[in-house]
Formats: structure tokens, sequence, C-alpha cells
């Protein structure tokens, strides 16, 4: 069963500019009817001509759908990669993903300031299967370094920038530290998104997405994805297959990380379905335009805010004064919209969340309209009191794609 074999979604496209990409990769028109837009396949099964007949490798949409493969392929092709994996949020791309590279008495470096869920996920669920963690400040690669155990540590969790603090960490250079242990390196690359920061061409061996951000893009959808790259830029053969750590196969007996993601995909079954994938391609055609409009708010909103009396720090790759600024720009076509800073107490934080007008107050990022949220009792709450605690004055920005003066505007009656 192979769904990359279905009709249209084949033509290749890497040789295009991003935005080309993601408009068109695995989005050939239907060959049936010219429909410009992959159509909303809300079937759960398909009819076989005789047993095994299969039309484009369709048997049921667990297995695959061809909503859900347009937008696998156009994910695959936005990160440079060879395989893309659709789920239903992005926590469940995680959860599939740590599922198929970890077994009882492995090991994973985490970040110290990772998202929430994340270090939910990976300290009381996985934690109860016997898997053990460390949380690393991945800004220090010798930190890394240390906190990894060879022959138990199977995956380097990466996030850069880092949710909330903006925290910016060498992809290329932690790619090393985690080979070098026959360890993954994996890279949620939901901040950046691919038109920022493509982590596979930096040496990462796999990209996680929480979709439900910038690439859906529109607050309307939840959803995440795995790719999978070709190994780059270290031993071994250029574009070889990433293998499993440890040399184990995955359980059909395929033995890459994709034969493994995959097989889990199906097996465990937590997919994308045919209206929020199409929904999730119908974002990611935008991104490009609307990264650009974050970037230039996202900026505008970090140099207004650096200014402000009643602000007492900024976190932004894109200033000069972020300790990650030379090497965001290094690694990054871009700074993205998303912006911390403090204000000195809990209750002023507290106060400036409830007074906004055109940023809502609401957990999530990436949509079109600005949010503004609380971590420590919001998003983050889920960490207090472990190493991963943020501090209580601190407040995140989503910045939207709106007028920048309006947002610049209310954050200011807000601080007032
Ligand atoms: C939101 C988020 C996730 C989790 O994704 P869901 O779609 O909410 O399950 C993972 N990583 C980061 C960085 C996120 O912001």
């Amino acid at each position: 069963m192979t769904p990359e074999t279905s009709p249209g979604a084949h033509d290749d496209w890497s040789g295009s500019g991003f935005a080309t990409r993601a408009i068109h990769a695995g989005q050939d028109p239907d060959p049936t009817t010219g429909a410009v837009v992959p159509p909303i396949y809300a079937t759960s099964t398909f009819k076989q001509d005789g047993v095994g007949g299969l039309r484009g490798g369709y048997e049921y949409s667990r297995s695959a759908n061809p909503t859900r493969t347009a937008l696998e392929a156009a994910l695959a092709a936005a990160e440079g990669g060879t395989a893309g994996f659709a789920f239903a949020s992005g926590l469940a791309a995680e959860d599939a993903l740590l599922r198929a590279v970890l077994r009882p008495g492995d090991h994973v470096v985490i970040p110290d300031d990772a998202y929430g869920g994340t270090y939910r996920l990976v300290a009381r669920v996985f934690g109860a299967w016997g898997v053990e963690h460390t949380a690393a400040d991945l800004s220090d690669v010798e930190a890394v370094r240390a906190a990894v155990q060879p022959g138990r540590t199977r995956a380097i969790w990466v996030e850069t920038p880092t949710n909330p603090l903006l925290g910016i960490s060498d992809i290329g250079a932690l790619a090393e530290v985690a080979h070098a242990a026959d360890a993954l390196l994996v890279v949620d690359n939901t901040f950046a998104t691919p038109y920022l920061q493509t982590p596979l061409a930096l040496g990462a061996d796999v990209v996680v997405h929480s979709t439900t951000k910038y690439v859906g893009g529109h607050s309307d959808v939840v959803g995440g994805a795995l790719v999978v790259g070709p190994r780059v830029g270290h031993g071994g053969p250029a574009g070889e297959p990433v293998a499993l750590p440890g040399g184990r196969p995955a359980p059909d007996g395929g033995t890459s990380l994709a034969d493994a993601v995959r097989f889990h995909q199906n097996a465990s079954g937590a997919v994308a379905g045919p209206f929020d994938a199409w929904l999730t391609l119908r974002g990611l055609k935008t991104l490009a335009v609307r990264m650009d409009r974050h970037c230039a708010n996202g900026a505008a909103v970090a140099s207004f805010l650096e200014e402000h009396p009643r602000v007492t720090q900024v976190l932004y790759p894109g200033l000069e004064s972020h300790p990650g600024h030379e090497l965001a720009a290094r690694q990054m076509r871009g700074f993205g919209g998303m912006v911390s800073f403090r204000v000195g107490s809990e209750e002023a934080a507290l106060d400036v969340v409830g007074r906004t007008r055109v940023f809502t107050l609401a957990e999530s990022l990436g949509g079109v309209e600005s949010l503004i949220e609380h971590p420590g009792r919001m998003t983050h709450a889920s960490v207090a009191g472990s190493a991963l605690e943020v501090p209580d004055d601190l407040v995140r920005v989503s910045v939207g794609i709106e007028d920048a003066a309006d947002l610049l505007a209310d954050l200011d009656q807000a601080l007032a």
C-alpha cells in the first residue's frame, strides 16, 4: 500500500522555490475532473477492483486518504524531506514519533523550556513506560553533550526558537552531537515554519509540527505532522534514508525511520481527517506571504516594547540584544512573529493580558489574528514546579497580520 503512487501526487517540484512548492507539490489537478484543488475525500473506504485491486493504493482511510496524501506530500516538499505524515494534532505526531523510536530503558534529551505538552508527554506518558529524560539548555551544545548517555539516548529533541522564551539552538551542532551517539535529532519547527527554517538541510533527521499554528494559520483546525529527511551533512552517504537508532527494525520489518513512522501512524491511527487535512493544506498555500507579514509585525512589536518604560525585557531573536541573534540570523531566513516580554511582576503581566483589545487573550499561536497570553498560568501551567517553570511576569504574544499601527496602539494602551 503506497499512497505515494496515487494519481497526481507525483509531480516533482523539488527544483522550485518555497511558495511554488507549498502551492503545487502533491496538488496536481484531479486527473478525472480537473479540480484545481484536491477535493475533501470524505470516505472511509475505497472500492477494490477484485481482491487487492486498489486504485491508486487506497484501501481504508486510516491507512491513507487522498486529501491527506496531498497534504503529506506538500509538507514533505516544504521541508525538503522524503516522507510526510499528517496527524490529528501536534501531540499525536509527537506520540507516534516517540513510539516509533523509543523502547523501555531508553533516554531522550529535551529542552529545559520545552513546549509544556511535549514535556508532559515525555515525562508523564513515556515516563510511565520506562523512558527517561534529561531536560537540558539546548542553546549550550556542551550541556547537551554532557546530558547524552551513549547507548541509551535515542533522540535529542530540539525546539528553536523555544516556547515561550524564544531561545535559539544550533541545529547543525546538535545534529553532530546526536549522530555521534547514534541518536536522532528531532526538531519541532512549529515556531519557525519551513518558510523561515529548514532543519533537515541543517542535519536534523525528522521535523515535527503542530500544524495548528502557522501552517494552518487561521486558528480553525488542530493538526500535526512529521517530515522525515534524507540524511545530510554528517557521516554516511548524503541522501541515505534515516535509520532507526540502535539498529532496530521497524515492526513491519522496514529498516528506516519513515517505515517505522508509517507503521505507527496506521497501527495507532491518530491520523488527520480529510476535512482537517484540506484546511491545513489551504493554510500552507499562503504560508510564505503570511510569514513575511508576521515577521515584519513581530519586529515592529519587539522594537516598540524594547523602548517601553514598563517593559523590563523583550525576548525576540530579531533584536540585537538577544543572545541567539547571530545564530538565528545564520540559521533562519527571518525571525518570526512570536515575541515574549517581562513586565516586572505577575500582577502587572495579568493586568496587561486582560486589557488588550486587538490582541485576543487566548492560548495557541500562529494565526492571522494577534493573541496574547500569560504562559505561567496558561500554556505552561503544566510545568509549574518543574525545571521548565517560566517567569511569572512573562507575557507572550503571537503577532498576527493586522495593521502594525493598530497592534502598537493596543499594546501601548494596555501597558499605560
Ligand atoms: C502547540 C504546540 C505543540 C502541540 O501541538 P498540538 O497541535 O496542540 O497538539 C507542539 N509544539 C509546539 C512548539 C507547539 O506550539
